[in-house]
């Protein structure tokens, strides 16, 4: 049975949160008034039909709009299981859905027994999940910038601010409410990862969230939190850009940048060995590469391994005292 709470967050206004264990925990949201909006379904159908059914306890019909965040399948591929939904999202999110194939992902998923050991622990990553029945429902209502719903006389703004994590990344924010649903903008708690975007990019989409200063954010991934969680999150991204451009610049290939990288107070959040993919990101940035550069996944899944089985990472020393 999946681990799912549900929060009450203002007035009709929830989080239904599953607790980080990992790919593919992620978060959702929901507006219960007006046509009702949830934010976000979850990566299969078995953890979406949970996530429906609480929803349920508290709606009194049937949610006519859905927002995807963004394109990744941890945040839409669950989407057929609100069928009476019209699905929102970002032109670039519309364009980029289904470049993920859930056959593919329970392909890996059954690699348990493979001779590989990295591909091996992929699939025990995957373990939870069962990518079976998925079929992909893109969205049906494009945005090509930022867009206000009213929702029971109360406004919703559905901002656009990628590329940062992706190229789609739109953030729901309640102004009336003090909520904001921030998508993969924000992890918690764990080491954010990234696809196409900048951290400049990344790091103004914070600087947003922080100006609108909501009370409390539901992040992508990991536990609620307030703006502390937007300034830590921030404060990882400028260390590992600054750092990354040492290491660059002696010459570095990205996995030993990783190793010798010090992550003082960001060792104690989840998947530190993801540093892989923020410092491949920077090295994109420094070698003056576009910002939707496709990214070597399987190599930096693989380098991610190596971290986790190297016994001095991660690097915890005096210097990074920065969050
Ligand atoms: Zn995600």
């Amino acid at each position: 049975m999946p681990e799912l709470e549900l929060r009450a967050l203002a007035p009709d206004v929830y989080a239904c949160l599953q607790p980080d264990r990992g790919l593919g925990f992620s978060n959702s949201g929901l507006v219960g008034r007006g046509r009702g909006l949830v934010v976000d379904t979850f990566w299969d159908l078995a953890h979406t039909r949970a996530l429906r059914s609480e929803y349920e306890r508290v709606l009194k019909r049937p949610p006519g709009q859905l927002l995807n965040t963004h394109h990744n399948g941890d945040h839409c591929w669950g989407n057929q299981l609100f069928p009476e939904a019209e699905i929102l999202a970002h032109r670039s999110c519309a364009e980029r859905f289904g470049r993920e194939r859930p056959e593919a992902m329970q392909a890996l998923r059954e690699l348990v027994d493979h001779p590989d050991p990295a591909l091996r622990a992929l699939a025990e990553a995957l373990a939870e999940w069962d990518f079976r029945g998925i079929e992909l429902r893109p969205p049906t209502r494009v945005l090509d910038s930022d867009l206000e719903l009213d929702l029971g006389g109360r406004p919703v703004h559905l901002l656009h601010v990628g590329p940062a994590h992706t190229a789609g990344d739109v953030i729901a924010h309640l102004p009336e409410d003090g909520v904001l649903f921030a998508g993969d903008i924000l992890f918690r708690l764990c080491t954010p990862i990234g696809w196409e975007g900048t951290t400049e990019q990344w790091i103004r989409a914070l600087d947003r969230i922080e100006a609108l200063a909501p009370e409390v954010i539901v992040p992508g991934h990991g536990p609620l939190c307030g703006v502390e969680g937007v300034r830590e999150q921030r404060a990882y991204l400028r260390y590992v850009r600054e750092e990354a451009e040492h290491f660059f610049r002696a010459g570095l290939p990205v996995l030993e940048a990783a190793r010798r990288l010090d992550l003082g107070p960001y060792a104690g959040w989840t998947e530190p060995e993801r540093v892989v993919f923020n410092l491949e990101r920077a090295y994109r940035e420094l070698r003056g590469d576009p910002w939707d550069a496709p990214l070597d996944v399987t190599a930096l899944f693989r380098g991610m391994f190596t971290l986790r089985r190297d016994p001095d990472f991660p690097r915890r020393g005096a210097r990074a005292e920065t969050a």
